[in-house]
């Protein structure tokens, strides 16, 4: 594994990025590998030239674009016309009518990065921006901090881009997540820790090994990625934005990139403007964010994870005060929900909409009901949800909690007594019988 050459060549005419910003105090950098100001250790942000994108971008080069993230590629923070395109993106809006029903709401819809390409979560989307400017830069070795799906995406994207690739993750992510990144041969470190001292090691070896961390030094790049959620879902509206969106946060980078997507869509005329009211979820076992909303704080004190939603257990969440900001400006909400009311939400989306969601999605949707009951969603609301993971790669957090199969004679008189039985008892009854 070699270092990285980092090396700021100068921008093609067609870019239309234009620096890295300090989302704190202003101040501008290079269009390097760098994620915090020098100044002030605030995060960096990518600019645009926006006056450019309006007089260069319309509905239909949109549409003409390919069928993947890379259709929105001058909002994206690469130059090369060859993107690595492993068909990341344009997800299903699903318009989830019994699902509906059941909650009280009219009008809701699902977009589901459950069965996003090529690793069925919405990391996709980050990482294929971020390895895509990783090889512009000149890395040749990627790496991440990963709750488990990230360290899928890295490992994937990079093995079809043929990038060096290492991973570190929390030593007890559930099997189909390190399963689901072994595979692509990459090199797995497996900490004993949880995520924030993951994070905290990346940030050491980032600075040693000179690797492209796509959300440590690349995270300005690979934030971006996450704009593509909001534009696809004004794109799949036929060019409107919700009423309001919920959606889960681990480092609150997500939540805050959809709400930028959306104000660039607005900036360059591509959307009318609409208040769009952003509510956020949380597990209750890891909810730094939600606390810090309910308490009226601007400060997020971080806490110790203990939640079955490892995919979204951060800790000492990076970007939760902007999370915060932008669900207090927009007369939203931040809500947590205990890890059996997660399971319930995995349960709902799957008997109501046919999705299989993980347990960040299960938290997604417990919020979701719960807003509801509280009246803090309108029924009248066009409400969009974020499924962000999918839950094949989650399945010792349902176990035990869906039932088992009814085991039969291959007998038609046995396959009729089970039936008779399942139909008077109930499933569920039916096999506490058999037990
Ligand atoms: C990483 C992740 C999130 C949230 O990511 P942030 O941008 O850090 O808030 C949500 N859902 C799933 C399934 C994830 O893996």
């Amino acid at each position: 594994m070699t270092q990285a050459i980092q090396t700021q060549t100068a921008l093609s005419s067609a870019a239309t990025f234009t620096a890295l910003k300090c989302k704190e105090c202003g101040e501008e950098y290079e269009l390097k590998a760098t994620h915090v100001c020098e100044f002030c250790f605030g995060p960096l942000e990518v600019t645009y030239d926006y006056s450019k994108l309006s007089q260069t971008v319309t509905r239909e080069t949109i549409q003409a674009g390919p069928n993947s993230i890379w259709r929105y590629r001058p909002f994206l923070p690469v130059e090369t016309d060859t993107p690595i395109d492993v068909g990341t993106g344009m997800t299903p809006l699903v318009q989830a009518n019994r699902l509906a029903r059941r909650l009280g709401l009219k009008k809701l819809f699902i977009k589901n990065d459950a069965v996003n390409m090529p690793t069925l979560s919405f990391k996709d989307r980050v990482v294929s921006v971020a390895l895509t400017r990783a090889r512009e830069l000149g890395f040749s070795t990627v790496s991440c901090a990963s709750t488990g799906n990230l360290a899928n995406s890295t490992a994937a994207i990079a093995a079809h881009a043929g990038l060096d690739c290492c991973v570190f993750i929390p030593a007890d992510l559930e099997a189909g997540k390190i399963l689901g990144t072994l595979i692509y041969g990459p090199t797995v470190m497996a900490v004993q820790g949880n995520y924030d001292q993951v994070n905290r090691l990346c940030c050491e070896v980032a600075n040693s090994h000179g690797w492209g961390f796509v959300n440590i030094n690349l995270r300005p790049y690979y934030s971006e990625g996450s704009k593509t959620l909001g534009y696809e879902v004004a794109e799949q509206l036929g060019w409107q934005l919700p009423d309001h969106i919920v959606a889960p946060l681990a480092s609150g980078s997500l939540f805050s990139k959809i709400y930028k997507g959306f104000q660039e869509f607005i900036k360059v005329g591509l959307v009318e403007e609409k208040a769009v009211r952003f509510s956020g979820a949380q597990a209750e076992g890891c909810s730094p964010i939600a606390q810090a909303f309910r308490e009226g704080r601007d400060f997020v004190t971080p806490v110790k994870p203990n939640t079955i939603a490892k995919s979204i257990a951060i800790g000492n969440p990076a970007d939760g005060v902007y999370a915060v900001d932008i669900a207090r400006k927009t007369n939203g909400n931040i809500e947590s929900v205990n890890d059996a009311e997660i399971i319930e939400g995995i349960k709902l989306l799957a008997e109501t909409e046919g999705i299989f969601t993980e347990t960040a999605g299960g938290t997604t949707i417990a919020v979701l009901k719960k807003l509801v009951e509280a009246g803090k969603i309108d029924p009248e609301e066009t409400t969009v949800t974020y499924i962000t993971g999918n839950g094949l790669k989650t399945q010792e957090a349902v176990q035990g909690y869906i039932g088992e199969p009814l085991t039969i004679e291959p007998k038609l008189d046995s396959f009729e007594r089970a039936l008779e039985r399942s139909h008077t008892l109930g499933r569920l009854e039916w096999q506490q019988v058999l037990v």
